[in-house]
């Protein structure tokens, strides 16, 4: 990609505008709406036009529905209306333009009513529809409490280094099944050396949420060694210190991390939950919470909860763990349970305090996803090289 391209350098001036030419009634936010809006309907359109390559079979099950397709549609709308709202009130057209053209593009290529080309014969697929509905659906769960109870109220939806945390949540996503499969190979290896069958019986007719809380605990005793074998092993913290790089954090934030780490991760903390036998429906409820609470600790919310982070993982919490000062290294493991770092040794939480700022001293990791991806196979000596695009 060329980073100098002036219609995407324009795109993004434009989003990253100063709050000047963001305030309400400027077309700044219709204009965002607009042309948001108008790329997530024109990659769900070609995921509808091409659904063996570009859909997750859980959501290409939905295509026949006909609340689906008015969704579409509804998406499609709002990006036209929006846009053209900017086209109004904005100066700029920039914006306004992109967002229209990406709603005609959808339309002019089936649209709502898209149905697929041809059938694909490969059993592979990149999960596009994946990563519009992910952006959209967490997108739109947390900017307006982002917004309205902001821990750092200077920072803008579209800060510093944006651009690499949403590739990250277009990677991971496109690879969804990739990643699934790798995250549950080890699990399955183990049940079909030890079937544990009594054990998985017993656990499995547990009432709901105790199976529920019993998996989050299990998941995060994981978790909190796995995480802290990633901090205190030289060669491991290579990997994580991506996670760590972020300077800010946001909703975007964690979805930071290195490819080997998420699969690291996501295949060592699922062990417990899927060997022990638990039902497919506090599995999945879990994999649901898991998703939402792990972008809700990274959020930038100044929410105080001392009653809530006696007992559960607050963004204070979660924060302390990122921050740049002394004090903050190696700290704050877990991910749901604080009792797991009072336990161990590491909890650190000073009263009402929130870190003075966020990353790695020295910010040894280099911009960009594919330098970040290269980053632990580098020679430590190697000087990193100049900061560009993801
Ligand atoms: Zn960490
Ligand atoms: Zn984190």
């Amino acid at each position: 990609m060329n980073a100098s391209h002036p219609v995407r350098q324009k795109i993004r001036a434009e989003l990253e505008a100063p709050s000047a030419l963001r305030r309400f009634g400027s077309g700044w936010i219709s204009g965002v709406l607009g042309l948001v809006l108008g790329v997530a309907g024109l990659l769900l359109v070609l995921s509808l036009r091409a659904p063996g390559s570009f859909s997750m079979p859980e959501i290409r099950a939905l295509h026949p529905q006909v609340w689906f397709r008015l969704v579409l549609h509804g998406i499609l709308l709002a990006a036209f209306a929006c846009s053209a709202l900017s086209l109004a009130l904005r100066r700029d057209r920039t914006l306004g333009t992109a967002g229209l053209l990406s709603a005609l593009s959808s339309a002019l290529l089936g649209g709502s009513s898209a149905s697929a080309l041809a059938p694909d014969p490969t059993p592979f697929f990149l999960g596009l529809d994946f990563f519009v509905l992910n952006v959209l659906f967490t997108g739109f769960l947390f900017i307006p409490v982002e917004r309205l109870f902001p821990k750092n109220a200077e920072q803008a939806v579209f800060r510093e280094e944006w651009r690499e945390d949403l590739f990250y949540y277009l990677v991971s996503s496109l690879l969804v099944q990739v990643l699934t499969f790798l995250t549950f190979a080890p699990a399955k290896s183990i049940l079909a050396f030890a079937p544990l069958t009594g054990l998985r019986a017993w656990i499995g007719a547990l009432p709901f949420i105790v199976q529920f809380v019993a998996i989050m605990f299990l998941t995060d005793v994981v978790q909190y060694w796995v995480h802290r074998a990633f901090h205190r092993v030289p060669w491991l913290w290579r990997f994580h210190a991506v996670h760590h790089s972020a300077k800010s954090m946001d909703w975007m934030a964690g979805a930071r991390m290195h490819f080997l780490e998420i699969l690291a991760l996501r295949s060592t903390t699922v062990i417990p939950m899927f060997v022990l036998g638990f039902s497919a429906a506090a599995m999945n409820s879990y994999i649901l919470l898991v998703y939402v609470y792990s972008t809700f600790v990274h959020a930038n919310l100044g929410w105080s909860l001392p009653v809530l982070e006696k007992f559960l993982v607050t963004p204070r919490f979660h924060h302390w763990h990122h921050g740049i000062e002394r004090e903050a290294i190696d700290v704050n493991f877990a991910i749901h349970f604080p009792l797991l770092d009072r336990l161990f040794g590491t909890h650190y939480l000073p009263a009402e305090k929130w870190p003075s700022g966020y990353g790695i001293d020295g910010h040894p990791v280099p911009s960009g996803y594919v330098e970040q991806l290269k980053y632990p196979f580098r020679r430590a000596d190697e000087k990193s090289p100049p900061t560009g695009s993801p």
